[in-house]
């Protein structure tokens, strides 16, 4: 029996982008860039476990159960890839420009390379700018998970959330490849309603806009 409280199926993943991730995948191995075992299972044990990763230890500081698992990923989802895209089930194409959602941290050996998502994805998903990351004040495209938590971010000093309005910024590169309007994408592709979006040609002139502009931050009166 199948019980759904939605009145469709599906779940998250009817409306999900469908990237998928897989270490040393066939076009890596194609494109000749290495993904070994080593640096994957250092790169899933310090992100799944930050605070008992031991990059000394047997299993990196995970229980070998754990560790069996992160192997078998390894192991079983690039061949999982190719059959179900031989059997026509999920055929791929590959996005070379994605980068893993934490590529600066020294355990990742392989930053670009392992995304898959579905060969009839939108072109938008696959320009790899929307998973840049970057260092500074907080990056709008920062991973989804992570840029939330900011805004909820509670400063106990001032007993407020000081991040619950926040304004994003993007160059004309990003305007040019990022634009869309799925999975809730910031940037207005051309011919949509972007009249809350304000303009500038160089930074000065955008600091000029916006002072026209002045926000009103929600519970700020
Ligand atoms: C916009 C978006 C983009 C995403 N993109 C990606 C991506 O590119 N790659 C990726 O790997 N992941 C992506 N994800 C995440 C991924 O889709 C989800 O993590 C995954 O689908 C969750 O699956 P699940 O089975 O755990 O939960 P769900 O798919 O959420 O399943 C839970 C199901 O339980 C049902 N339910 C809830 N309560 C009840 C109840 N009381 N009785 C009966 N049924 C109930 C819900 O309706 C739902 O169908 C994305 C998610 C979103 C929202």
């Amino acid at each position: 029996m199948l019980l759904e409280k939605a009145p469709e199926l599906g779940g998250t993943a009817a409306k999900a982008a469908f990237w998928y991730w897989v270490p040393n995948n066939e076009p890596m191995r194609a494109a000749g860039l290495a993904d070994p075992e080593d640096g994957f299972l250092r790169y899933v044990a310090r992100l799944s476990r930050p605070t008992r990763y031991d990059p000394d230890g047997p299993t990196l500081g995970v229980s070998e159960h754990e560790h069996a698992m992160y192997k078998a990923i390894y192991e079983s989802a690039f061949p999982a890839a190719e059959l179900l895209n031989a059997r026509g089930a999920l055929p791929y194409r590959h996005v070379p420009e994605a980068c893993d959602y934490f590529s600066e941290i020294p355990e990742d050996a392989a930053p670009r390379g392992r995304v898959l998502i579905h060969l009839d994805a939108a072109e938008s998903m696959s320009d790899g700018a929307a998973q840049h990351r970057e260092h500074g004040v907080v990056n709008e495209k920062l991973q989804y998970n992570e840029l939330a938590q900011e805004f909820f971010r509670w400063d106990p000093q001032a007993a407020e959330y000081p991040n619950l309005v926040m304004v994003a910024r993007w160059d004309q590169r990003t305007q040019d490849h990022s634009a869309g309007t799925e999975f809730g994408v910031l940037v207005p592709p051309p011919g949509a309603d972007d009249s809350h979006v304000v303009h500038g040609s160089t930074l000065a002139e955008l600091t000029g806009q916006l002072r026209q502009r002045p926000l009103q931050p929600a519970g700020r009166r």
